[in-house]
C-alpha cells in the first residue's frame, strides 16, 4: 500500500466510526478496524477524516484586487463597475499570481474539488481563461479545478462575448455561466444559455435573482427552461438572495418547482450579506436564502465562498468551514439534521451539483481526504472559524484541518505518497 491510515474516525453519512484505511495508487483500496495492510502508516488518534471539500462557486480570476478598487456604496452595480475598471489592467501574470494566493488558502483549508467562474468579454477576452487553465493544470496534484466560462457583463448587450464563450467551451471549459440581472434582456440570455449548453453538451451554472425583493423572480422561468430543454441535474444557481425575502408559501412553491425541475441553489453567505439591504437603515436584511428549508423540499443546495478580496466581498479566506459556521449563525440553524446539512453542502451535497459520481471515502474512490481535530464544543469552545455539526452520535467541531492527503495517483514513490499543508 502506499499509505495506511490508521485509527480514523472515518465521516460516512455522519456516522462516524474508527476505522483504518489503506490507499494505494492514489485511491482507497481498503477500509476495516484493524486491517492488515503494509505501507507508510499514520495514526490519526481518532481524529475525524472526511473527502476533501468541495467548493462550487468562486472567482479566482478576480480575487485578491480590494486595494485596487474604490468603494463608496457596496451596491452590487459599484462591484461590478469597480471590477470591469480593475480588469482593464489585468495581464496573465496578474490574474495567476492573485489566484494562486487565494488558491493557496483554499487548499490549506480542505478544498480539493472546484468550480470556478472566470470572467470572458471582448474587454478581458480569454486572458482569465489562460491564466486559471494553467493555474488547474499547475495545481492539479492538490485539487481539481473545473472552469465556468461566465459572462459577468452581460451577453445580449455585450457583442463578441457570445464567440469568445464558445471558444472557452470548445477548449475545455465544462460549465457555462450566466447572469441575467447584469442583462438588458435577462431571459434572451436565459434563452441564449440553455441553446448554447446543448450545443456542447456543458453544464449550466448561474448567478440569479440577487436582489432584495420577491418581485421580478427569473427563478421560475429557469425551472421551465431547464425542464423545456431537459437539463434535470445539469443547471445550478447562486446567490436567489430575492427568495430569502419571499414569504412562507412563496418560498416552498418555488422550493417545490426546484426540485421538480432539478435545478440546485448554491448559498454565498459572505457575499449576500454583504451587497444585500443596502437602501435599509436599521433591521437590515440578511439576504441569505435558508438552503436547508430548500434541502427539505428535496433540492440540493451547497455553500460557496464566491469571492475573496474584492468589491463583491471585501473579507475572507477561503475557508469553507468558516461560511459554513457563518450560513449557521445567520439562518438559525441549530437542530442537528440542518447542522449535518451545512457539512453535506460542502462535501457530498456540492460534488453531487458538480455531479462528481467518484467522491466520497468508499473503496475504488480517490484517496483526496482531510483530517480535523474535532472536539465537543463545550470543551473546547466556539471559535469563529469553526463549524459544528451533531450526528446521530455526538457533536462535532470542525476548524482548519490538520492535515489534507491526496496521495501521489500513479507510481509507487512512497516519499511522495502524501502531500500534507498547513
Ligand atoms: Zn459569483
Amino acid at each position: 500500500m502506499d499509505l495506511v491510515l490508521r485509527n480514523a474516525r472515518v465521516f460516512t453519512d455522519y456516522a462516524a466510526d474508527r476505522l483504518d484505511v489503506a490507499i494505494d495508487r492514489g485511491r482507497i483500496a481498503a477500509i476495516a478496524p484493524e486491517l492488515a495492510a503494509d505501507g507508510p502508516q499514520i495514526d490519526l488518534a481518532g481524529r475525524l477524516l472526511v473527502p476533501g471539500l468541495v467548493e462550487t462557486h468562486i472567482h479566482l480570476d478576480k480575487t485578491c484586487i480590494i486595494d485596487r478598487c474604490r468603494i463608496e456604496n457596496g451596491s452590487v452595480a459599484e462591484a461590478v463597475a469597480q471590477t470591469a475598471a480593475a480588469k482593464r489592467a489585468f495581464t496573465e501574470e496578474d490574474i495567476y499570481a492573485r489566484a494562486a494566493r487565494t488558491l493557496e488558502k483554499c487548499l490549506v483549508n480542505g478544498t480539493m474539488v472546484m468550480r470556478t467562474h472566470v470572467e470572458i468579454d471582448p474587454g478581458i477576452r480569454l486572458r482569465g481563461f489562460e491564466a486559471i487553465s494553467q493555474l488547474a493544470a499547475d495545481y492539479a496534484w492538490a485539487i481539481d479545478i473545473e472552469i465556468c466560462a461566465f459572462p459577468q457583463e452581460g451577453l445580449i448587450n455585450n457583442p463578441g462575448t457570445d464567440a469568445l464563450l464558445a471558444a472557452c467551451l470548445s477548449r475545455g471549459a465544462k460549465v457555462l455561466g450566466a447572469v441575467p440581472y447584469t442583462d438588458i434582456d435577462p431571459r434572451g440570455q436565459i434563452d441564449r444559455i440553455f441553446v448554447m449548453a446543448r450545443d456542447f453538451d456543458v453544464d449550466i451554472d448561474m448567478h440569479l435573482d440577487l436582489g432584495d425583493t420577491p418581485h421580478g423572480m427569473q427563478i421560475g422561468y429557469v425551472c421551465e427552461q431547464t425542464a423545456a430543454h431537459h437539463y434535470g441535474g445539469r443547471v445550478a444557481v447562486g446567490h436567489v438572495t430575492q427568495l430569502s425575502a419571499a414569504p412562507s408559501a412563496q418560498f416552498n412553491e418555488i422550493a417545490r418547482r426546484l426540485a421538480d425541475a432539478g435545478v440546485a441553489v448554491t448559498v454565498l453567505p459572505s457575499t449576500d450579506l454583504y451587497l444585500t439591504g443596502r437602501g435599509q437603515d436599521h433591521s437590515v436584511m440578511r439576504g441569505v436564502t435558508a438552503a436547508h428549508r430548500l434541502i427539505e423540499h428535496g433540492v440540493n443546495c451547497s455553500l460557496s465562498t464566491n469571492n475573496v478580496l474584492n468589491p463583491f466581498t471585501p473579507c475572507g479566506d477561503a475557508s469553507l468551514i468558516r461560511m459554513a459556521n457563518l450560513y449557521a449563525n445567520v439562518c438559525h440553524v441549530s437542530r442537528p439534521r440542518e447542522l449535518a446539512e451545512c457539512f453535506a453542502m460542502l462535501t457530498t451535497r456540492s460534488a453531487r451539483l458538480m455531479r462528481r459520481s467518484d467522491y466520497g471515502i468508499a473503496v475504488g474512490r480517490p484517496a483526496d481526504l482531510a483530517v480535523f481535530d474535532c472536539a465537543d464544543p463545550q470543551r473546547r469552545g466556539c471559535r469563529s472559524d469553526a463549524a459544528t455539526i451533531r450526528p446521530e452520535n455526538g457533536r462535532l467541531t470542525f476548524t482548519r484541518p490538520r492535515a489534507t492527503l491526496r496521495p501521489r495517483r500513479t507510481g509507487g514513490d512512497a516519499e511522495a505518497i502524501a502531500a500534507v499543508l498547513g
